[in-house]
């Protein structure tokens, strides 16, 4: 194999590119990236970044230099408009690269606020790259009333930091509670009474009517019939994979790009990686949205490239910072009907299926979230009612 070719420019394709050179690849390798900046963290946009507390340069997964000096052509502010895949090319602007290997680390792009509802209005901004949270970044002023639609992380976080910048603040969720798909009651409890305390107002089972504004937004319109002023509106109403150019040149498409579970598309030359890609896992076809699966995908497919032949089998994990708190999220919650709560200092919510662990959701826990991950890890169930039991100390679980 000489020539690989990435085209995303995220933490994925970034991850991707590295490792092939980590592993030796002396081949050519391009990455390809629409936005005009090198590739950068995406989790402190809504946290550090948009606080005001972390430099861009921070943001940078490497310097620029990295690229150059690993022989990686890095095209920045590019599109690739089409994929041959007969011929193996790539189709960038007037230029055309051929490939014998390809991967699309293409992400995700967020759902938009529909322009029928006033989503184009100006004033309302979006939590997905860097170019929109400097765009709401000067919006941030003391007393300003923000909207915030979406009660899920993006929209928590953006919340918490708005909060901290003394802004009046209100959390729109349409479903029940805030964070239903993620998270069980007791963590959407403990999560919106930090809100609380922070001034923040949270309206749940209440959806946008409209966003309202002559050319620039003046206030919102509730499903319960109620007005609020605003002076700007976030909306972080929640993510699709960007499978454009996938669909186009006819793969396999199933909630995002399906790979096997070497990462390996419907065609054996082109690979899938991070937010875009969907994997079988367990007896079902999963998209993992996070940090850690775009990296560790992205390494898994560098090598498999190469020809490892090695199987993805993530124990997936997440986190969120939201004022003091420090939530970490080990395992997925899908299919759990209990959830035991340990609290003292700090408090964690263990989900299980009958016997079955399966999650846990650590609220400045750091050890709940350690235990729980190396449980996932080795296939181990704790006895709830050891767990239960906050004399029981957690490190002994992983000896049972
Ligand atoms: P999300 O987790 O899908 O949350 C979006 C929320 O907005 C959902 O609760 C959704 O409700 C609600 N919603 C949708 N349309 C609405 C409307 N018109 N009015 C009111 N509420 C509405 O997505 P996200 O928060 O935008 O985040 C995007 C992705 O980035 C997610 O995968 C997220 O996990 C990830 N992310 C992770 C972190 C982290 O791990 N710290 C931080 C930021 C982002 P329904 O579910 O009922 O549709």
């Amino acid at each position: 194999m000489k020539r690989i070719v990435v085209i995303g420019a995220g933490q994925a394709g970034a991850s991707l590119v590295a490792k092939l050179r980590g592993l030796g690849f002396a081949g050519e390798i391009t990455l390809i990236g629409a936005e005009p900046v090198p590739p950068y963290q995406r989790p402190p946009l809504s946290k550090a970044y948009l606080l005001g507390e972390m430099a861009l340069e921070r943001l940078f997964l490497r310097p620029e230099s990295f690229y150059a000096d690993h022989g990686i052509d890095l095209r920045l502010g590019q599109r690739v408009t089409a994929i041959d895949r007969a011929a193996r090319t790539v189709a960038l602007g007037d230029d055309v690269l051929p490939y014998d290997a390809l991967a699309l680390t293409t992400g995700s792009v967020p759902r938009r606020l529909p322009a029928l509802i006033g989503g184009d209005l100006r004033g309302v901004h979006l939590v997905r790259d860097l170019a929109d949270v400097d765009a709401m970044g000067p919006r941030f002023q003391t007393g300003a009333k923000a909207i915030i639609v979406g009660g899920g992380y993006i929209g928590l976080e953006a919340a918490a930091v708005a909060a901290k910048k003394g802004l009046e603040v209100t959390v729109l969720e349409m479903a029940p509670r805030i964070l239903q798909r993620v998270a069980a009651p007791e963590t959407s409890d403990a999560i919106r009474a930090l809100h609380q305390a922070h001034g923040v107002t949270i309206l749940e089972a209440t959806g946008l009517e409209r966003i309202e504004g002559a050319t620039r937004v003046e206030g919102v319109s509730l499903s319960d019939g109620r007005r609020l002023e605003a002076d700007f509106v976030i909306a972080g109403i929640g993510i699709l994979p960007d499978t454009a150019l996938a669909e186009a040149t006819g793969l396999t498409l199933e909630n995002g790009i399906r790979t096997d579970t070497q990462g390996r598309t419907s065609d054996p030359h082109i690979w899938a990686a991070g937010d875009c890609a969907s994997f079988p896992w367990r007896g079902e076809l999963l998209r993992l949205e996070s940090v850690q699966n775009a990296i560790d995908q992205a390494e898994l497919v560098a090598e498999n490239m190469l020809g490892a032949g090695k199987d993805y089998a993530p124990v997936p994990w997440f986190w969120s910072d939201q004022y003091d708190l420090k939530l970490q999220i080990a395992g997925l919650n899908t299919g759990y009907d209990r959830v035991i709560v340990r609290t003292g200092d700090a408090r964690s919510h263990w989900y299980f299926a009958g016997e079955k662990f399966l999650a846990v959701d650590a609220l400045n826990d750091p050890r709940a979230f350690m235990v729980g991950k190396r449980l996932l890890e080795q296939g181990k169930s704790p006895d709830p009612v050891l767990l239960a039991d906050t004399a029981t100390d957690l490190k002994q679980l992983l000896k049972a």
